[in-house]
């Protein structure tokens, strides 16, 4: 593979920037700056040089082919955090015929090479995007490549069925009972039993990854966008005493005791003449009702029946004002009292939805499981050479999930979102 470099660590002045190789020539191009690397993963101090000249100091270390994180060779050089030496020592890599990595091009290298499986790929890329412990949690596990072991175990599982199956047909030809052994079905049954656990855990792991939504509702002026400013502690929705000036719907992201939250401020929910005005009632409906969660807020005791799901929370607002009722909380954006209640509540809510999380957190990964699962739906029903078929096509899915096969298109859109460097 063509030698490629870039900086590993993010551009701009710091302690270090670490310039990362990798390609067949890597340690001889590293070599004629920084002179011999006679040991693969010890780190050396070492004057970093462009023919005669002095570009710094630093700490250099190689890693063999096999052995580093693209599975080629690598050369790392950890220099002075100066973008003006970054340029420099890129410069002398290029001039040796080292070019500069697109982004993700490492991990793609990596990927290509069977270091890691496209499930560690997209754990990376979901833990360069982490904001949340529980977002950080969950990548962690699929960059450590749990998911891996378990597909495949899962794997070999199926390969020992099919093996199973294609011993009882090759009987058949010898006229014993073409009786499919029962530890096959044993397999099978007990293979799709996880597959539908993993899938319904999707769903909260999703949640998990990307967020949940956390709808803002009540009508123009029970005090939403007080509440939502008084969370945020910023002024990111408009407060006015007009009704109905909030009219687009506005995302205020919260990392609630590491749950990923975005709170939606909603625009005054109340029947309008107003055509646009109308419309952002509509979004809002729409937009609240897919919501995770809904707050319906009231400074009377009305509540919006029409949106309202199990589970929601009804917030009595303006506490400071009038007098409390005693079925929901109250809260005042005024003085702060009942918000962190009110957050708690939401914590509460959110959490015990997220117990069943499974690994499966992408899209992608539930459509090639459900795709095994579903190719294993019916087996009793099946003759031997039909069997056989199913399984096989099981497994494919499950390569599939892997990204042994079939994942070219998915990599360039996956690759596009990490930086260069990674
Ligand atoms: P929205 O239309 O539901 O977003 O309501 P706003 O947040 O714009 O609030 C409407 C009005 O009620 C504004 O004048 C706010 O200052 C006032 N308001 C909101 N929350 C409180 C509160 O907790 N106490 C008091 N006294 N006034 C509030």
């Amino acid at each position: 593979m063509e030698l490629i470099y870039a900086e590993a660590t993010p551009p701009g002045r710091g302690g270090v920037s670490v310039v990362r190789l990798s390609g067949e020539n890597a340690r001889k191009v590293a070599e004629d700056l920084t002179g011999r690397l006679e040991e693969a993963r010890k780190v050396y101090l070492r004057s970093v040089m462009d023919g005669d000249e002095l570009l710094d100091e630093g700490l250099v270390m190689r890693f063999d082919e096999g052995n580093s994180f693209t599975g080629e060779p690598v050369v790392e050089l950890h220099l002075h955090g100066a973008p003006v030496v970054v340029r420099r020592v890129c410069a002398a890599l290029a001039f040796r015929g080292a070019r500069e990595a697109e982004a993700g091009e490492f991990t793609r290298r990596a990927f290509l090479s069977g270091r890691i499986n496209l499930s560690e790929v997209e754990g990376l890329g979901d833990l360069l995007e982490a904001e949340t412990e529980a977002q950080r949690k969950l990548a962690a596990r699929s960059v450590s490549g749990e998911m891996g072991k378990l597909v495949e175990r899962w794997r070999s599982a199926l390969i020992r069925a099919g093996a199973l199956v294609e011993a009882s047909v090759d009987f058949a030809d010898e006229e014993v009972p073409d009786e499919v052994p029962s530890e096959v079905y044993d397999i099978l049954y007990d293979l799709k039993d996880q597959f539908d656990s993993e899938i319904l855990g999707f769903q909260a792991a999703e949640r998990l990854r990307m967020g949940f939504e956390v709808a803002v509702i009540g009508p123009p002026n029970a005090g939403k966008s007080s509440l939502i400013n008084r969370i945020a502690k910023r002024d990111v929705a408009l407060v006015s005493q007009t009704a109905g000036t909030t009219r687009d719907i506005i995302e205020v992201q919260l990392d609630l005791k590491g749950l990923a939250v975005t709170l939606l401020d909603t625009a005054g929910l109340r029947e309008t003449n107003d055509a646009i005005e109308e419309m952002g009632v509509d979004r809002a409906r729409q937009r609240a009702s897919f919501a995770d969660l809904r707050l319906h807020l009231s400074d009377t005791n009305e509540v919006d029946s029409l949106l309202w799901q199990d589970g929601d929370i009804r917030v009595r607002t303006k506490s400071d004002l009038g007098t409390k009722v005693s079925d929901t909380i109250a809260i005042s954006s005024v003085t702060g009292s009942g918000v962190d209640n009110l957050l708690d509540m939401i914590y509460a809510n959110l959490s015990t939805r997220v117990a069943g999380a499974g690994l499966i957190s992408h899209e992608r990964q539930k459509r090639e499981l459900t795709d095994a699962r579903d190719a294993i739906e019916d087996v009793r029903s099946l003759p031997p050479e039909l069997l056989a078929e199913a399984i096989r096509l099981a497994a494919v899915s499950l390569s599939r999930l892997l990204g042994r096969i079939g994942s070219e298109e998915y990599l360039d859109t996956i690759f596009s979102s990490f930086c260069i460097g990674k």
